[in-house]
């Protein structure tokens, strides 16, 4: 069997323009436009470069995107006390707080001042209590989880009654995820680096979710012909042949995982590019909420 290939990048593309479609139509009625407000604290180079790419994408839809680089050395109260003035910022519908937060800041104190409609990145913990009691419905949900789910839907998999594998138990991919599933009525195994015999565990899954950041960990004969596999890891390995001397690979060894499974997701170009695409939907979805 060779797998299909689960496009996460023309899938995010088609989702971005449907948002950017929405925008256009309730401006021309008169109605807000989204604004999305980042917030970084301190200088950690990645988080600045995902802040940029949040911040371009709001730009491509027509969000309006504000940005307020804070320093390292803010304290609590200060950090508590910018966010509660986006919370009252009538032009600002979402709030997003980039993670990890540095040394010394109470991420969950920072993640409870935010406006539960405005939690556009799901981590409130009120939202991601409500998605892990039946019956409850969360106002928003993680973006990388609901793109994982996104893109399984999209694939055309059957989550109803399926076994489910989680790999990673994080709380911001394994778990939200494995609730995500449960939620769609699968029957999910979450693992994490105690469980034991991940390869024949692994091997029961119709849908594997691998989010563990090891390189290419998930091998051929850990997957069950037929398994709709995604992969969320993003590894760096070194690849000298290429002139940044390194390549990305995720925690699925995909060639070989192609060769059984029913459909993939690539890395890049499966997850990643999700991510986004569901923060500028949240986005949209939070001004309907507040404003109609
Ligand atoms: P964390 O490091 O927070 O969590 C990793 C999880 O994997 C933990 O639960 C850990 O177990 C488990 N784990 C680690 N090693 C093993 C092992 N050998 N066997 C079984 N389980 C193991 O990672 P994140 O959840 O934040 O991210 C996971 C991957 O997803 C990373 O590669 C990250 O870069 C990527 N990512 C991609 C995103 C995107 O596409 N947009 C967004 C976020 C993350 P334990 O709990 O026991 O320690």
């Amino acid at each position: 069997m060779t797998a299909k290939l689960i496009d996460g990048k023309q899938i995010a593309k088609e989702l971005r323009n449907e948002v950017a479609e929405k925008v256009a139509a309730r401006v021309a009625a008169g109605k807000s436009v989204p604004g999305l407000a980042t917030v970084l604290v301190g200088e950690d180079p990645a988080s600045a470069v995902y802040v940029r790419s949040k911040q371009r994408a709001c730009k491509r839809l027509g969000i309006n995107g504000f940005n307020e680089p804070l320093p390292a050395d803010i304290s609590q109260e200060e950090l508590e006390a910018k966010v509660v003035a986006l919370n009252e910022n009538p032009e600002v519908h979402g709030i997003l707080v980039q993670l990890p937060l540095p040394k010394g800041l109470d991420e969950e104190k920072v993640l409870n001042s935010i406006s539960l409609e405005k939690d556009v990145d799901g981590f409130h913990p009120v939202n991601i209590g409500r998605l892990a009691q039946k019956g409850r419905e969360s106002l928003f949900v993680p973006c990388t989880p609901n793109g994982c789910i996104y893109l399984l839907e999209k694939a055309g998999a059957t989550l109803e009654g399926a076994n489910a594998v989680v790999l990673g138990r994080s709380n911001i991919v394994g778990m939200p995820v494995a609730l995500l599933l449960v939620e769609r009525d699968a029957t999910v195994t979450i693992c994490h680096s105690r469980t034991k015999d991940l390869a024949s565990v692994c091997a029961q899954a119709d849908i594997l979710i691998a989010a563990v950041g090891r390189p290419e960990m998930v091998k051929k004969d850990w997957v069950k012909p037929g398994a709709y596999v995604i992969d969320v890891g993003i590894n760096r390995v070194d690849d000298p042949s290429r002139e940044k001397g390194y390549k990305l690979v995720g925690d699925v060894a995909f060639d070989e995982v192609s060769e059984v499974a029913a459909a993939i997701t690539p890395v890049p170009g499966g997850v990643g590019p999700m991510t986004i695409a569901m923060l500028m939907n949240n986005t949209l979805r939070a001004a309907e909420i507040i404003d109609g």
